[in-house]
């Protein structure tokens, strides 16, 4: 894709705009590439943290990542009809899903369980024997094997091996409090999943993909790093660690549609929770709740309007918010609600802070009635 000729507002709607920003996932990206001595996988999933999936695949991929994660073989299967011809990896799915699908479409599956196990090899044939990872619960008691039942599903995943059903190429864990390094929990997590190693190697297993660390983790501890890194909310410029600068890759814009002067006294949106303490100027931006404006930040949040920072008054709305913008600003002017913070406009952090969230509810609310742009294309060569 030629995406340096998106760049001019001129060839894109007039509306509200979500500008994606592919040289700061590259930067992001080369940046794990060069934490780790493992293989950097690209979690993609959720429409790649609302970045677009297969844009931030590929830059990710042109950046020094080798291979793709995402979670149903749905989100799997558009990557391959892209032509990414890398490993791919789903590692949630229903025990009925098209499995077959992702088989044929040489899709590694992660696996649970003893039903996943023997419904991914019914799904292969000689021609297709499918590549699976078995899925540890290394302490979140929510994807992956108990480790009452790991030992069983090594064996069984074992005998599966031998009998040209499957290859178990991997092994996987995920660890819940990696955002705070201190946390007990991940040691646990990490003692936890070299037993899990152990006990597949015991029943024979010789996967070379081992991988339990997540952005958070490969940031702050190489013990987790083992042979792969699955990396999603760093490539996007965010880091639950809060340890490791990044950098933000969305901005999202939106003209004022119109601009009123109101008086002392008026009273703004539903249930007129503000109410305007002297002569003001309001200017009405067409955003709200369902293109991703978190209705919980009503009261909170700001904007950059011409270079200086303007409260949203009232409450969010499902379409709109209002901008209490003080003096007189033409109507058109660009409203920028966040951006990596340049030019002091407010950042998906902050507003996940107004919103009493994380910054990952935010990049993946955005609705689908706002427009996306690319800013500068997934080449290594750009800065
Ligand atoms: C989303 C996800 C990741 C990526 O985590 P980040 O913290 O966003 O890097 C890795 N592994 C699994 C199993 C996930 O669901």
């Amino acid at each position: 894709m030629s995406a340096l000729d998106l760049a001019p507002e001129a060839h894109c709607a007039p509306g509200p705009l979500l500008t994606v920003d592919l040289a700061a996932v590259g930067a992001n990206t080369r940046l794990f590439a060069a934490r780790t001595g493992a293989a950097v996988m690209a979690v993609v999933k959720a429409d790649g943290f609302g970045h677009g999936a297969v844009d931030l695949a590929r830059t990710a991929l042109a950046n020094g990542a080798t291979s793709l994660g995402v979670t149903s073989i749905e989100e799997a299967l558009p990557l391959r009809a892209a032509g990414l011809c890398v490993p791919i990896l789903s590692w949630l799915n229903p025990v009925d899903a098209d499995l077959a699908a992702a088989v044929a479409a040489d899709v590694d599956l992660a696996v649970p369980g003893r039903d996943h196990l023997e419904a991914v090899a019914r799904a292969g044939g000689p021609a297709h024997i499918p590549h699976i990872h078995l899925h540890l619960d290394t302490g979140m008691a929510r994807d992956g094997a108990a480790p009452s039942a790991w030992p069983g599903l090594c064996r069984a995943a074992r005998r599966a091996e031998q009998q040209g059903l499957v290859r178990v190429v991997g092994i996987m864990g995920h660890l819940g409090c990696a955002d705070d390094p201190a946390d007990p929990c991940n040691a646990t997590g990490r003692t936890r999943f070299a037993w899990g190693l152990e006990t597949a190697r015991a029943a024979g297993l010789r996967p070379g993909q081992r991988h339990l660390a997540a952005t958070a983790a490969t940031l702050t501890d190489p013990r987790s790093h083992h042979t792969v890194v699955r990396i999603g909310a760093g490539l996007v410029g965010i880091d639950p660690s809060g340890t490791t600068r990044l950098r933000p890759a969305l901005t999202l814009t939106a003209p004022l549609v119109s601009v009123r002067r109101v008086r002392a006294g008026t009273t703004v949106g539903y249930s007129h929770t503000w109410t305007a303490p002297a002569t003001t100027h309001l200017g009405l931006v067409p955003l709200g709740y369902a293109d991703g404006l978190p209705r919980a930040a009503s009261g909170r949040a700001h904007v950059l309007v011409r270079g200086l920072r303007r409260p949203v008054v009232g409450r969010i709305s499902m379409d709109q918010v209002v901008v209490d913008l003080g003096g007189e600003v033409a109507v058109g002017e660009t409203v920028t609600v966040f951006g990596p913070g340049d030019a002091g406009e407010p950042t998906v952090a902050e507003w996940a802070g107004w919103a009493g969230t994380i910054e990952h509810e935010i990049v993946t609310g955005i609705g689908p009635r706002v427009h996306r742009r690319l800013r500068a294309a997934p080449l290594r060569s750009l800065p």
